[in-house]
């Protein structure tokens, strides 16, 4: 059993100090070295020649489409982009890597020494980039017969070929002390700053769960004043969520060792998402294991300064501006803002805005009933079976007095069980507030029969007394009456 400290105790005593490294996977259209097609999902080692499978004599040619969309990230990320930059070769051997050596970039990354500027708790945080290079992926393996996928256990091994030298962006993190407690906290923030960035790039659809955005956690811990200390790296962590608790768990890991005077070792982990625990993995090589060179079969680049100048006119608004215009545009409080985010509603609320909603209305549908719906699946907000423009159609209906908020919550159900539209819905559910005034005067007056007691009440001026015969209507109607209409009636009726 690991021993482990409560994490408050682990950061009243030690000091973290983070890094991450983020590997992304580029939508090009083909592959970083050679022109195979990297469309996801097609039968193995179907999407292969001899350049990705390393075939003698085969020679690589830079995808210019990839370095573009590097020096873009690069470019948001506040980096330098280099005059002068080589591809290197990392010497490793592994199954799924046909060549035994990986095409990277070692002492000459194409884009260096940027930052990305978080807000935690309210305060602030420059998590400065280190380097963002461009190299290549590994195929696949597949290990079948073993209870989980792994290689233990497993009676045969298979290789599929087709993700070999898709293009890959690796984004280091200088180390970043200075978090206390909120170390956890910061490191999803910067994942998901980074996330939203390279998103709103187009040049990756940036998807954690489905592997083309990576991260690995690094972790060290100090006492304050001193040396910084050993760090581990918790390999693919692949959600924001995994990405705060991968973080919590080394604090408290490394900080009871450290408390019995155990020296933490310099290795890989591996995150467990089902408990959020890390264990060990290998042993940490050292950049000397790989013995990396500069690889003689491609040329080196030197991106014109015109070029990068025209990319970075080319640049979108920063998603930090585009979430502080939009606050103001709809006029939220910080704290709703966030709330937003953390939903991650924030495109979702605008398209339902542009197809017509006010803000407040797209705000309240995405925020409340069906972020709580997403929660009950388990889905992201984005996969409800409900798109931004029926989310419109809705309040629109709301808007006009065609449905109250308990009928709208109703034609939800019908929309996202596939029913249709809000309109069909509603139409086929007959979920209609009743407009018809004699149908409503007729209810009113059996509640006022049924209730003399409260009905003097009102007569007498006490007005709030009316939620009880608005209750009685609503009840007698099933809920379709407009409550606001019921209780001028009934003004009307007693005044
Ligand atoms: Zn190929």
């Amino acid at each position: 059993m690991t021993k482990l400290n409560t994490f408050e105790q682990a950061v009243e005593t030690y000091e973290p100090v983070l890094g991450l490294e983020t590997h992304i996977e580029l939508d090009t259209r083909t592959k970083m070295f050679c022109g195979c097609s990297t469309t996801f999902g097609a039968e193995p080692n179907t999407q292969v020649c001899p350049v990705c499978l390393a075939l003698p004599g085969a020679l690589p040619v830079a995808n210019r489409a990839a370095v573009e969309a590097t020096i873009k990230i690069g470019l948001a990320l506040n980096c330098r982009i280099a005059e002068w930059t080589r591809f290197a070769r990392k010497n490793y051997f592994y199954p799924d890597m046909p060549k035994n050596f990986q095409t990277t970039q070692y002492e000459e990354p194409l884009c260096e020494e940027g930052y990305v500027d978080v807000t935690v708790e309210g305060k602030p945080y420059r998590i400065e980039i280190e380097r963002v290079h461009l190299e290549e992926d590994t195929g696949k393996t597949l290990h079948v017969g073993g209870a989980t996928g792994r290689i233990h256990g497993a009676t045969e091994s298979f290789v599929d070929y087709n993700r070999a030298g898709i293009p890959l962006v690796e984004i280091v993190t200088k180390p970043v002390p200075g978090t206390g407690a909120l170390a956890p906290e910061v490191a999803r923030a910067y994942v998901t700053e980074l996330r939203d960035i390279v998103r709103s790039l187009g040049v990756s659809d940036v998807r954690m769960e489905q592997g083309s955005m990576r991260c690995d956690v690094n972790l060290s811990l100090g006492k304050p004043g001193e040396e910084w200390g050993t760090r581990t790296e918790t390999k693919n962590v692949n959600s924001l969520r995994s990405v705060e608790r991968a973080v919590r768990y080394e604090v408290r890991r490394q900080s009871a060792l450290l408390d019995e005077g155990v020296r933490i070792i310099q290795e890989t982990r591996h995150f467990q998402e089902t408990d959020g625990s890390t264990n060990p993995g290998r042993s940490k090589e050292e950049a000397t294991d790989y013995r990396y060179f500069p690889e003689p079969d491609l040329a080196v680049m030197e991106p014109s300064r015109e070029w990068v100048e025209q990319l970075r006119a080319s640049l979108p608004e920063p998603p930090r501006k585009r979430r502080e215009r939009l606050q103001a545009e709809w006029s939220l409080a910080d704290k709703e803002m966030q709330s937003v985010v953390n939903a991650d509603a924030v495109e979702l609320i605008e398209s339902t805005i542009a197809a017509g909603a006010g803000p407040a209305g797209a705000v309240k549908w995405w925020l409340g009933e069906l972020s709580r719906r997403a929660n009950e699946s388990g889905e992201e907000l984005a996969a409800l079976a409900i798109t931004p423009a029926q989310v419109a159609e809705l309040q629109a209906m709301v808007d006009d007095g065609r449905l109250n908020d308990k009928l709208a919550r109703q034609v939800i159900d019908g929309v996202l069980a596939g029913e249709g539209s809000p309109a069909d819905v509603a139409a086929k559910r007959g979920l209609e507030v009743v407009s018809d005034t004699g149908a409503l005067e007729a209810a009113v007056d059996e509640a006022i029969a049924a209730n003399p007691a409260v009905a003097d009440k009102i007569r007498g001026g006490t007005h709030a007394a009316a939620g009880v015969l608005i209750g009685a209507v609503m009840k007698a109607t099933k809920g379709q009456a407009d409550a606001g209409t019921v209780r001028q009636i009934i003004l009307d009726r007693l005044s």
